[in-house]
């Protein structure tokens, strides 16, 4: 089975919703899931934790585009009995059930997979960079929110803020950011060039956001949810009609178009790098390498994304190494300026590209 809903900006975040559900009916004792941590305690902003009661599970909720690893809950999960769910990306979900199909213990506690959907995975450098154009030292923050909440503005108007030791907090809108535009591909990490798993297939349930309008000007923020779980269906279903949280059906083609840059990037973007990007791998794939009906432009788009991908990382460590920020600054900027020339027909790059479009068809 497979139902799909959206709600109706009412409910909260969805994920946290369920999972809170999963633990207050006791159908779990612990949700894993990505949680703020200490920086002095391991130098990361971010690490997977499992929460067992309703104030850890809020205390972690929003999305985390910093990376993390798993081994520590799947060692706490094989050390303490129970029943435990987990909060993942969608190749992390995939990893869960490989490793269950090896390990009996993890196969009977890990009872519910709560996947996110996913256009990429960020580095931890993205949270540096941040600090450098915020005028914040990374040493100096304390906590790290990517997306604050603010019901006044369209939810897709992401605005990051740095919480530094001493009680400051700087706060900047993503498109101010040189590496703020999500789809161009700043430290990104490489594996996602080859992944083709949008909506976290393989999960009980995942949750999105609506990035279509008018949700994605609505600043409550829209979830999407497909729900694979009989057991999680019957939980939305109780919810529904106890009006604790409001759900609208909607159909598989809505959550597609929820995520149409996703799947372009991820099907028709995905059989175009098989063709030329890193030759020494050549993973399978539900696409087959492949362009043929793409045009030069399209193609200009997905080579721009894979060299942003690859170079920003680059850029921002020789910045670094030389104490001179402005590097990567410049890089990105230039950078940028041709990707919205490419992408958007931004500025008289845009009009340029536009013009040859026109004459090479
Ligand atoms: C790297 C990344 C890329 C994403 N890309 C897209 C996208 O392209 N399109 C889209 O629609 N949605 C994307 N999402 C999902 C989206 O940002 C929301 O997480 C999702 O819609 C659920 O929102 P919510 O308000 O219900 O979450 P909340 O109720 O706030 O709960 C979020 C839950 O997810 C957990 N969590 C946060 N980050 C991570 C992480 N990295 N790994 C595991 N658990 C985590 C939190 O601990 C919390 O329990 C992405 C998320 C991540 C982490
Ligand atoms: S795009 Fe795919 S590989 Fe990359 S983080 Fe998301 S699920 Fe994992």
């Amino acid at each position: 089975m497979e139902d799909s809903y959206r709600d109706r900006g009412s409910s909260g975040g969805m994920v946290s919703w369920v999972a809170a559900e999963l633990l207050q009916r006791g159908l779990v004792d612990g949700i894993a899931h990505v949680a703020p941590a200490d920086p002095d305690a391991g130098g990361r902003f971010f690490r997977y934790s499992i929460s067992r009661d309703l104030d850890a599970l809020n205390r972690g909720a929003k999305s985390r585009y910093y990376p993390v690893d798993m081994a520590g809950i799947l060692e706490e999960i094989r050390a303490v009995p129970g029943r435990y769910a987990i909060v993942g990306i969608p190749c992390f979900i995939k990893s869960v059930h490989l490793t269950c199909a090896q390990d009996t213990v993890l196969r009977e506690r890990i009872v519910f997979t709560l996947g996110l959907v996913c256009g990429h995975m960020k580095s931890r450098n993205m949270v540096e960079s941040f600090g450098w154009q915020m005028g914040v030292d990374v040493r100096d923050v304390a906590r790290v929110e990517y997306r604050l909440k603010d019901p006044s503005r369209p939810a897709n108007w992401y605005r990051a803020q740095l919480s530094c030791r001493n009680g400051e907090e700087r706060q900047q809108d993503w498109w101010h950011l040189v590496d703020g535009d999500w789809g161009s591909g700043f430290f990104q990490n490489s594996a996602c060039d080859f992944c083709d798993d949008v909506v976290a297939e393989t999960a009980d349930i995942s949750f999105g956001d609506a990035w279509v309008e008018p949700y994605s000007s609505d600043g409550r923020g829209t979830n999407v949810v497909v729900v694979r779980s009989p057991e999680i269906h019957a939980l939305l279903r109780n919810g529904m009609e106890q009006g604790r949280v409001a759900l609208s059906p909607v159909d598989a083609g809505f959550v597609r178009e929820t995520q149409a840059a996703g799947f372009r990037q991820r099907r028709e973007g995905l059989a175009y790098r098989l063709g030329w990007a890193r030759r020494d791998v050549k993973p399978r794939k539900r696409v087959h390498s492949g362009h043929h009906h793409l045009g030069w432009r399209r193609k200009l788009i997905y080579r721009l994304r894979y060299m942003i991908s690859r170079g920003s990382s680059g850029a921002f460590q020789l910045a670094k190494r030389l104490g001179r920020p402005g590097i990567f600054m410049a890089w990105g900027r230039l950078m940028l300026k041709l990707y919205h020339g490419v992408t958007y027909s931004r500025g008289r790059l845009g009009a340029a590209f536009d013009w040859a479009e026109r004459r090479l068809g």
